[in-house]
């Protein structure tokens, strides 16, 4: 099972595909929590990376389709896998089809989150991250059972500086030029899936699974 999770920033990509790759054990590759891992380890790329992330621009395709490169290159993704947030441009996809074809494999499926814009700014404001293993919170919809403190490792909470209203609706501009037009891409493949995302976290989780289960 090869796939990719795609949708606007704030769809809910992150917290599915915590329980795809759960509930299925394969292994999970989120740049943008690779990112936010780098520059929490003051590594240089992540610092690099930063200085676009919070402006809510895109990090370059060569740095971040490196990334993908040496993340694939381990053993654990030969059977199966997990994109989340990558490829989010043309050129990134392009650049992932070779990777794979090096490999002797393509994808199996593209699962596309869709929201509107109202609950996509409504979901950035309220959303917590830990600050230890990523998990993901929502100030009314997903609240930690202590305030601003992980339910998992008891790491604090915060708030991503990439959610403010400006770095948003950069996000949300970028999105639409520049990923969007990989929908077509994948729908012409035949591999793209839409899925409502403005339903609760398991009806979402729910429809996924109905295209999971016939791959
Ligand atoms: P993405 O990875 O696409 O940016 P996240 O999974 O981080 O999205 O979700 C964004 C925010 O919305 C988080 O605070 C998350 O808890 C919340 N959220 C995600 N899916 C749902 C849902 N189906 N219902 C309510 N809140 C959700
Ligand atoms: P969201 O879907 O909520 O925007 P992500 O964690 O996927 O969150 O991405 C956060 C940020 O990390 C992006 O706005 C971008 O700056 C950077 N990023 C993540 N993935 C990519 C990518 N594939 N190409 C370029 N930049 C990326
Ligand atoms: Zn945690």
């Amino acid at each position: 099972m090869k796939i990719l999770v795609m949708g606007p920033p704030g769809a809910g990509k992150g917290s599915q595909s915590a329980k795809i790759v759960d509930s299925y054990k394969i292994p999970s590759i989120s740049t943008g929590q690779m990112f936010r891992n780098a520059y929490e380890d003051n590594e240089p790329i992540g610092i690099e990376a930063m200085k676009y992330i919070k402006n809510g621009e895109l990090v370059s395709d060569e740095i971040t389709n490196e990334l993908v490169r040496l993340r694939l290159q381990k053993n654990d993704t030969e059977r199966s896998f997990l994109l989340d947030g990558y490829p989010r441009t043309v050129t990134q996809a392009v650049a992932l089809d070779g990777m794979l074809k090096k490999m002797g494999t393509d994808l199996s499926a593209v699962i596309n989150i869709l929201s509107s814009n109202d609950v996509l700014f409504e979901r950035m404001e309220a959303r917590r991250v830990c600050k230890e293993c990523g998990a993901t919170y929502h100030l009314v919809f997903k609240k930690p059972v202590v305030e601003g403190v992980c339910d998992k490792c008891s790491g604090e909470l915060y708030q991503r500086a990439d959610d403010t209203l400006e770095s948003v609706k950069r996000r949300l501009e970028i999105y639409e030029t520049k990923t969007k037009p990989l929908l077509d891409y994948y729908d012409k493949k035949g591999i793209l899936y839409n899925i409502n995302g403005m339903q609760s976290f398991d009806k979402v989780y729910a429809d996924i699974e109905l295209v999971l289960r016939d791959l």
